[in-house]
C-alpha cells in the first residue's frame, strides 16, 4: 500500500481497504491508531468522514468508506489487564480473537463467544455484535462486554456500559461503527480446563431431520450445520450437524502454532462451477463416513476450520464473493428455509459454503443487532455480474416476506427498503451516528450523500 502524506498533512496510506467479500473496491485514506490518543488529534481537517475499521473481515461495505479516512485500529492492540477471578479482560479495541486466545488459553480461559474467524478485532466484533455456534445458551458478543469507552469526533469521551450511558452502550453494540471510536473495553471470558471439544457429527437429510437434532441436542453448548444447498431430490437440504462442549476432562493448553497454509494469489473464477461445486459438496458430505461420529476434537478445527488456510478468498478469484445471511423468525423459519434453498438451487450459482443454524432467544444488547429467535443460513457466491445480482435482490425480498433480516456485516447488496424494513431501529439509531462517521454501506442504505461530511 503506498505510502503518502494528505493535503492536511496528516500522516497516512492511500490504497485500497478490502472486505473479505473483495466487493466492492473503493479507494480510501487508511489512518493507522497506534495510540488511543491518535483519535481525535490525527483526523482534524480531513474531509470525506471517517470510519473505525479492524481486519476487514466483514463481507461487503460495512467496513469500507470510498474516498473516505479509515482509522485502522489493528496497531492500538494491548492487553491492558485481566481479573482470573472474574475473567474479566480488559483490552484495547484494535486486539484481535486470535491475540487474546493466545493468552488468555494457556491460562484456562476461552471466548465467550467466537465467530468463525479469530482473525477478528475486538472493537470490530462489538460493532457488529457477532454470534457464534453458541447463541442459543449464551446470546451475541456484546452481551459478554461489560464496558467500553466511545470517543466522538469531537473529542468527547463516554464510557458505556448496561448502567453507565446504557443508550450510547446499546446503539454502539452492533452499532457498526457509526457512533464513534471504541478505544478499548472489557470482554468477560469463561473457565476451559482442556483445549479439546467433546464433538459428535451427524448427517441429516432434509430440515425436518435438521431441527429435529437441533431438539435433541438442545443441551450442547455450540451447535451449526453444513447444509448442501446444491442437490435436489432426495438429497436436499442434506446436511451435517456438528454439536461439541468444551471437555471437563482436564487436558494441557499449550498456545496454537501460527497456520502455515496461505492461498497467495488470486484463483481464476473458472474453476467455480456447478460440477466442482456439486463434487466438493458430495465428497463432503461423505467425508464422514458414519451417519454418528462421536470424538474429541481440538478447538482450531472445530471452530475455526477456515482459517487453516488463510486468504482463502482469494479461491472466489479477483472479482470476490457475495454472501447471504438470514435470519428468519420461528413462525416462518421452517417454511421460508425451504423456499429460499429451492430457490438457491434453481439458481445453480454454485456455492461451497451454506452454514444452518439456529438463533435462541438471549435477547441482543444492540439497538441494530442481528440475531433473532428463529433459524440462521448462510453462504457464498461467486460473483457473476449477470446472475448474482439480481439472485441477491429475489432473496433478500423473500427473506422479508418471510418476516427475517439480512447480515449487514455480510452484506454488499440490500437495498434502501430492505435494510429499513430489516431494521425498524434505524433512525432512532441515527440519532446516535457521529456526525462525521459514516460508511458505504449507510449511505448506501440510508441514501445520504457522502460529499458533506468534514471531521
Ligand atoms: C471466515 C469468516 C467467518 C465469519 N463467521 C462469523 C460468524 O460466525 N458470526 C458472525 O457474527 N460474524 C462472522 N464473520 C464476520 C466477522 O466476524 C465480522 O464482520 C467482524 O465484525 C469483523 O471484525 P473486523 O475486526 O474484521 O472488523 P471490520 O470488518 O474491519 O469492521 C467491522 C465493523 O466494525 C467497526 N469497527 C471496527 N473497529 C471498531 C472500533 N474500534 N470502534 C468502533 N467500530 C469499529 C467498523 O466500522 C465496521 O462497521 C465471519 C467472517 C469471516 C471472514
Amino acid at each position: 500500500m503506498p505510502q503518502s502524506t494528505s493535503s492536511d498533512g496528516v500522516a497516512a496510506e492511500s490504497g485500497t481497504f478490502e472486505s473479505w467479500g473483495r466487493y466492492p473496491k473503493y479507494p480510501a485514506h487508511i489512518i493507522p491508531l497506534h495510540w488511543q490518543s491518535d483519535f481525535p488529534a490525527n483526523i482534524a481537517g480531513l474531509h470525506n468522514g471517517a470510519l473505525p475499521v479492524g481486519m476487514g473481515r466483514s463481507y461487503g461495505d460495512v467496513c469500507l468508506l470510498q474516498d473516505g479516512n479509515l482509522l485502522l485500529t489493528t496497531g492500538m492492540n494491548r492487553l491492558l489487564a485481566f481479573d482470573p477471578a472474574t475473567g474479566i479482560l480488559t483490552a484495547e479495541s484494535g486486539i484481535t480473537l486470535a491475540q487474546i486466545l493466545d493468552f488468555a488459553v494457556p491460562r484456562g480461559f476461552f471466548l465467550p463467544v467466537t465467530p468463525g474467524t479469530k482473525y477478528v478485532t475486538l472493537g470490530g466484533a462489538i460493532a457488529n455484535d457477532i454470534h457464534g455456534k453458541n447463541h442459543e445458551l449464551a446470546g451475541s458478543f456484546g452481551n459478554h462486554v461489560p464496558s467500553f469507552e466511545l470517543v466522538r469526533s469531537d473529542g468527547t469521551r463516554r464510557l458505556c456500559s448496561p448502567t453507565e450511558n446504557p443508550d450510547w452502550f446499546a446503539a454502539t453494540i452492533g452499532g457498526m461503527g457509526l457512533t464513534g471510536l471504541i478505544t478499548w473495553a472489557q470482554l468477560r471470558l469463561k473457565p476451559i480446563v482442556s483445549r479439546l471439544i467433546d464433538y459428535e457429527g451427524i448427517q441429516f437429510h432434509g430440515i425436518d431431520e435438521f431441527l429435529a437434532l437441533k431438539d435433541q441436542y438442545k443441551h450442547v453448548e455450540y451447535t451449526v450445520s453444513w447444509v448442501d444447498c446444491v442437490s435436489t431430490g432426495k438429497n436436499f437440504a442434506r446436511g451435517i450437524f456438528m454439536a461439541g462442549d468444551h471437555t471437563l476432562d482436564p487436558g494441557p493448553l499449550p498456545p496454537t502454532p501460527e497456520p502455515k497454509l496461505s492461498l497467495p494469489f488470486d484463483l481464476p473464477g473458472f474453476l467455480l462451477n456447478s460440477t466442482t461445486v456439486s463434487m466438493f459438496n458430495t465428497a463432503f458430505f461423505h467425508k464422514q463416513r458414519k451417519p454418528h461420529v462421536i470424538t474429541k476434537q481440538d478447538y482450531e478445527p472445530f471452530f475455526y476450520p477456515l482459517d487453516k488456510i488463510l486468504h482463502w478468498n482469494r479461491g472466489y478469484g479477483k472479482n470476490g464473493l457475495l454472501q447471504f445471511q438470514y435470519a428468519i423468525p420461528w413462525q416462518h423459519a421452517k417454511e421460508g428455509t425451504i423456499a429460499i434453498l429451492h430457490e438457491i438451487a434453481k439458481s445453480g450459482l454454485a456455492s461451497f459454503l451454506a452454514v444452518l443454524k439456529t438463533f435462541g432467544d438471549v435477547p441482543s444488547l444492540g439497538l441494530m443487532s442481528f440475531p433473532l429467535p428463529g433459524i440462521m443460513f448462510a453462504l457464498d457466491f461467486p460473483i457473476k455480474a449477470d446472475i448474482s445480482f439480481p439472485l441477491m435482490q429475489r432473496l433478500g425480498d423473500m427473506t422479508r416476506e418471510f418476516g427475517g433480516r439480512l447480515y449487514s456485516a455480510k452484506d454488499a447488496c440490500m437495498t434502501p427498503e430492505q435494510f429499513q424494513a430489516f431494521y425498524p431501529n434505524w433512525q432512532q439509531f441515527a440519532r446516535y451516528r457521529d456526525p462525521a462517521f459514516t460508511s458505504s454501506f449507510w449511505e448506501r442504505v440510508t441514501e445520504n450523500r457522502l460529499d458533506t461530511v468534514t471531521l
